[in-house]
């Protein structure tokens, strides 16, 4: 696994602090602080890790600062590397987090699911698994990988942002509501640059998925598109996201992806011209950026996901149906309208 990057001054006032996820791909998350009149200011967390803490804690004090000075904390979404800490964090400072309402909804519902059985998100991964036509196979695979991750109870937020002006002491942060990723996803702009979490990333597509929450009308990609769109025509002096490289051009790397999903839109439409297909048998035949076989089995999940995101664009633009199982235990299956 990568190594995370060092701890680095980043503008005037603004550092990136890495801390490690612990067994897992994505390597690291990029925490900001923002030093202010007030004191600092952090932009997400990390994970809910002890090495994690250990690299924010560390972090805080290489930027001059501690933990125990933090006056509060934007997160950018809800997901575990972003909101892990946060209940760590405002213990040792006792200061606010903030999160939008629509992600602090899921969380809401996340602790509920997860108060009444800590084993429900591995039930649910195995239902999902089975009714998109996996075989046993793939779900014991699927299982045997995941089954080690640990979903500690997440902490809620005790402030709601939504799109306004932040004012941290003698710095102004501006709120953009990009939803997509999650539903409250949030970019941040500060003096001319844009912090973009998991929203806009340099090298990797982020994650865009449907998991059940979103409702029949529910279109995580469409969201998706619209975020991108809304970040383009005003470009930044650099993109700061939470993930791996800061970079320019936000126009340009906007059109790679929007780019990128138009292209596994296709996929889909050519996989169907050949008649129905299990949303597994689907995922299976859409482009990864390694081969199905040798992507990490925890991550077929989200890979399922993310073809089912696809999937509702198209079926709410009626060019594809989904039919569900006909019966327990059979598959569902999507087809060409
Ligand atoms: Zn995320
Ligand atoms: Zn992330």
């Amino acid at each position: 696994m990568k190594q995370q990057p060092p701890v680095e001054k980043v503008a005037p006032g603004l550092w990136c602090v890495p801390t490690v996820v612990p067994d897992n791909p994505i390597g690291w998350t990029q925490s900001y602080v923002i030093e202010s009149s007030q004191g600092p200011f952090l932009i997400d967390t990390g994970w809910n890790a002890d090495a994690a803490w250990d690299d924010l804690a560390a972090g805080l004090v290489a930027c001059g600062t501690s933990v125990a000075e933090v006056q509060g904390i934007v997160i950018t979404h809800h997901h575990p590397d972003h909101l892990g800490l946060v209940g760590r964090v405002r213990e040792a400072s006792g200061c606010w987090v903030g999160m939008h309402d629509a992600d602090t909804a899921l969380v809401t519902r996340h602790r509920q699911i997860l108060a009444d059985d800590p084993e429900v998100f591995h039930k649910d991964t195995e239902d999902k698994l089975r009714e998109a036509g996996a075989g046993q196979c793939d779900i014991d695979e699927v299982h045997a990988a995941s089954k080690t991750l640990k979903m500690p109870m997440p902490e809620l937020p005790d402030r709601h942002l939504s799109t306004q002006a932040l004012t941290l002491g003698d710095r102004q942060l501006n709120l953009l509501h990009t939803p997509g990723h999650t539903p409250g996803h949030l970019c941040l702009r500060l003096d001319g640059r844009l912090l973009t979490g998991d929203h806009l990333l340099k090298t990797i597509s982020s994650h865009v998925g449907l998991y059940g929450f979103e409702g029949p009308d529910g279109d995580p990609l469409g969201d998706f598109f619209a975020s991108l769109r809304l970040l383009t025509g005003a470009e930044p002096s650099e993109v700061l996201p939470a993930h791996r490289g800061r970079f320019h051009g936000v126009d340009a790397r906007v059109a790679e992806l929007l780019e990128h999903h138009e292209e596994r839109l296709a996929d889909i439409k050519e996989a169907l011209s050949g008649g129905p297909v299990t949303p597994w048998e689907l995922s299976r035949a859409m482009t990864w950026n390694r081969p199905w076989d040798e992507l990490p089995r925890m991550m077929l999940r989200a890979a399922l996901a993310e073809t089912m995101a696809h999937v509702r664009h198209l079926e709410l633009q009626g060019v594809v149906v989904v039919e569900p199982p006909v019966s327990a235990g059979a598959a569902a299956h999507i087809r060409l309208a």
